[in-house]
């Protein structure tokens, strides 16, 4: 008599079955198996499946039958035998086997099942289930497969698994077969020592989880979950579990601050350490502590160790905090500013302020930078800081960054089609928003739908997101590719090396306003001068930000700072106020009169650091000088010529020393100037040595070209100054 599960599977090989489980559900505690030519009535092959069985099944030797022996005979003994008198199970199979199997062949039955209860002594002791697949081979015979399996049986190891599936769904966490929340609580009660809770947290996980996708995002968890459970000592019943998401909850039997501190460096180490095993955004934990005792709800303990892990989100010295009852309040705070972003854009609560960027040298407006207000119903305005960290966390920045981003390009477009001369307008990108690889895509095509120049709307990425984050790279090139200059913010405050810049194509760096307030202090000030420097050899333009004070602003302008943004210039200013000083700004643009041009030169003279000895303004394109001022001996060298041409021609031959006269008859000269003018307000320098009443000295001419589009001409400010 064969004895093996895998014979029998061969046999059944033969069969169709609809789909391999059936098959596994076949030879599921199958205890005895027949192979029966029922047209012959001959039990052609048996099997004890399972002789290590402690049930006792009747075997055909039991009968005093040898094979060949017929199957009704067989179905009769058991009958007889191992059927208990009161059974109301379906045994009346075995009255009549062969006409059963017979019969439902013919009603195109292929397989079925009986269940009964055998015993002995009348009493029950197992329930057999038998089931009968039937075949009709080439022979025309018909055969069937039975199989008796231990019914009760199948119903314990069923419940069984079923009791431990309930369990694992109550207690244990499917992605990293762990505990879960639940197994935690009742491990802590059961336990009933006093302790902390530490509710843990990775920043970003949301994120990386929509770059590289949910199997990537539940192999984080697993991984964190691992070293997590590698830092603890069971012994000293240290446990921990996964609550959901990136949220995962430790318990420490102890008070010590130390301790728990000391632990708290060691996880975040780990955690950390994985971002590059797994190729992933930096994983930075953040943790927030609780006291246990016996008696206090798991629940509330839980609740303020995550209140904590909140606040701690939001401290930059350290990555954990032990809850403190104000936080609670804050936390409430946070949750109605979020709650309020949907209805907040619909009522175009959000304002774009602008703050202009100035040239040191011209003073001149030469861009600017869209800051977000929040306008409350009530006129009170809320500043960014206290928002921007709450949306950053959620994601929602990525929808406020793009109105922002598409307001200010339909301000431009709008200025561009009003003739307004206007200036760079650059907007922020959050760190979380650049998590969304879609986003350049995002911003060509709104660009691409209103019709803007992408140089109109740079990009301002911070420091941090720059140096953090490999695929930042693949963005700024996007945007770069795509026509947005790109301006690093904030650069100083974190550690970025100016090699990042160049890899990354940024256009400007931003100097952070803690590197600026550093002017003054000797160490601060070299910092400042080497970075500019730096940039300068790699071609990258250099605005200061936070500019608060002349002295800065000297400062910045002497070691070469290209542009500068502070107070010391312009706060942020509503929408009306910086249209206001865009109009002012192209003064030139709206009337040409004498009065216009006054002005403009008034503006710029303000910005020249040491008074001038003598100034005149010239039409370059008339070639002819139209106003002159300063002091008188001078003044007199350049009266009474007809042109421009000729009042250069002689001033260089009569009063400038013979080494510098060709630099200065060329950087004077009229042509060139119209040659070389590019389109926009330039102002240029030439040191050179004249005389001055008879003894050499040392002269600046400073010149201020500009133009007034309604004449066509350009017009030339020159500055002389004695140095
Ligand atoms: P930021 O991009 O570095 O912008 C410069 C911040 O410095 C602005 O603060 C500006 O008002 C302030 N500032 C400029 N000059 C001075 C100065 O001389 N002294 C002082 N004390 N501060 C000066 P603001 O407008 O409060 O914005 C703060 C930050 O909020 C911004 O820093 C930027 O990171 C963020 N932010 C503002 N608007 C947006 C936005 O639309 N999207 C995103 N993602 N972030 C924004
Ligand atoms: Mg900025
Ligand atoms: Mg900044």
């Amino acid at each position: 008599m064969a004895s093996s599960n895998k014979e029998l599977e061969k046999d059944l090989t033969d069969i169709e079955f609809e789909n391999s489980l059936f098959k596994e559900a076949i030879l599921f505690n199958a205890i005895l198996f027949f192979k029966v030519n029922i047209s012959k009535d001959i039990i052609t092959e048996d099997n004890i499946l399972n002789p290590n069985s402690e049930i006792k099944v009747p075997q055909p030797e039991d009968f005093g039958l040898k094979p060949p022996y017929s199957f009704k005979e067989l179905c009769q003994k058991i009958r007889s035998s191992f059927i208990p008198e009161d059974t109301d199970d379906d045994v009346t199979f075995l009255d009549d086997p062969l006409n059963r199997i017979k019969s439902a062949y013919d009603r195109g039955v292929k397989n079925f099942c009986v269940n009964y209860w055998i015993g002995k002594d009348n009493k029950k002791t197992t329930f057999i289930n038998q089931l009968v697949i039937i075949q009709k081979h080439d022979d025309g015979d018909l055969y069937a497969f039975i199989v008796l399996r231990n019914f009760y049986k199948v119903q314990q190891d069923l419940k069984r698994s079923y009791e431990k599936q309930i369990e694992n769904y109550a207690f244990y966490d499917p992605i990293t077969e762990g505990p879960n929340y639940n197994k935690f609580k009742t491990t802590l009660q059961g336990l009933g020592i006093p302790g902390v809770i530490v509710a843990i947290d990775i920043h970003s996980f949301k994120i990386v989880n929509s770059i590289c996708g949910i199997s990537k995002g539940d192999n984080v968890i697993k991984t964190v979950w691992d070293k997590i459970l590698s830092t603890l000592d069971s012994e000293k019943y240290e446990f921990a579990a996964h609550v959901n998401s990136d949220h995962y909850i430790v318990f420490y039997p102890t008070y010590d601050t130390e301790f728990i501190i000391e632990r708290i460096g060691e996880l975040t180490q780990l955690i950390r350490d994985c971002s590059q095993i797994l190729k992933v955004p930096t994983l930075e934990p953040y943790f927030g502590i609780s006291e246990w005792h016996p008696g206090k709800k798991v629940e509330l303990s839980n609740n303020e160790a995550v209140v904590a892990k909140h606040t701690a989100k939001n401290l930059t010295s350290e990555n954990y905090s032990f809850f403190d009852r104000r936080d609670n309040l804050r936390l409430i705070r946070e949750k109605k500013i979020v709650d309020a972003f949907d209805s907040a854009i619909e009522n175009e609560e959000f304002k774009v302020w602008f703050q202009p960027k100035y040239n040191p040298i011209t003073k001149k407006m030469v861009g600017a930078e869209a800051l977000v207000r929040w306008q409350q119903e009530d006129g009170s305005i809320i500043s960014p800081i206290s928002f921007i960290p709450i949306f950053e966390q959620n994601g929602i920045i990525r929808k406020l960054d793009e109105y922002i981003f598409k307001k200010v390009c339909q301000y431009q477009k709008n200025w561009e089609m009003q003739g307004k001369k206007t200036v760079p307008i650059s907007v922020n990108l959050s760190r979380a928003s650049l998590y969304f690889k879609d986003i350049v895509s995002q911003y060509k095509q709104i660009l691409d739908e209103i019709g803007l120049d992408p140089a109109l709307v740079p990009i301002e990425i911070t420091e941090t997101a720059a140096v953090n984050n490999e695929s930042i790279k693949d963005i700024a090139d996007s945007f770069y590719k795509a026509g947005f200059p790109l301006h690093m913010d904030d650069f100083g405050s974190g550690y970025s090396s100016l090699s990042t810049l160049n890899v990354l194509h940024f256009e400007t760096l931003k100097l952070d306003k803690s590197l600026v307030d550093y002017i003054g202090n000797f160490g601060g000030d070299r910092v400042i001068e080497h970075t500019i420097c730096l940039a300068k050899e790699l071609g990258i333009s250099v605005t200061a930000e936070g500019v608060e004070n002349e002295d800065q602003d000297r400062f910045l302008k002497h070691i070469g700072c290209d542009n500068i943004q502070g107070y010391f210039y312009s706060k942020p200013i509503p929408f009306e106020e910086f249209e206001l000083k865009l109009d002012n700004f192209c003064i030139l643009n709206n009337n040409l009169s004498t009065d216009k041009i006054a002005e403009h030169i008034v503006e710029y003279r303000q910005s020249m650091i040491k008074p001038t000895l003598y100034t005149f303004i010239v039409n370059l394109t008339q070639n002819y000088v139209t106003q002159d001022s300063g002091v008188c001996d001078w003044l007199s060298e350049s009266k009474n010529f007809s042109s421009y041409d000729e009042m250069i021609k002689n001033l260089a031959e009569n009063y400038v020393l013979e080494n510098d006269r060709a630099a200065y008859l060329n950087f004077f000269d009229r042509k060139k100037l119209l040659d070389t003018y590019c389109g926009c307000e330039e102002t240029r320098i030439l040191h050179y040595h004249r005389f001055l009443k008879k003894t050499p000295s040392n002269m600046r001419s400073l010149i201020n070209i500009f133009s007034i589009p309604e004449s066509n001409d350009l017009w030339m400010y020159v500055s002389v100054t004695q140095l």
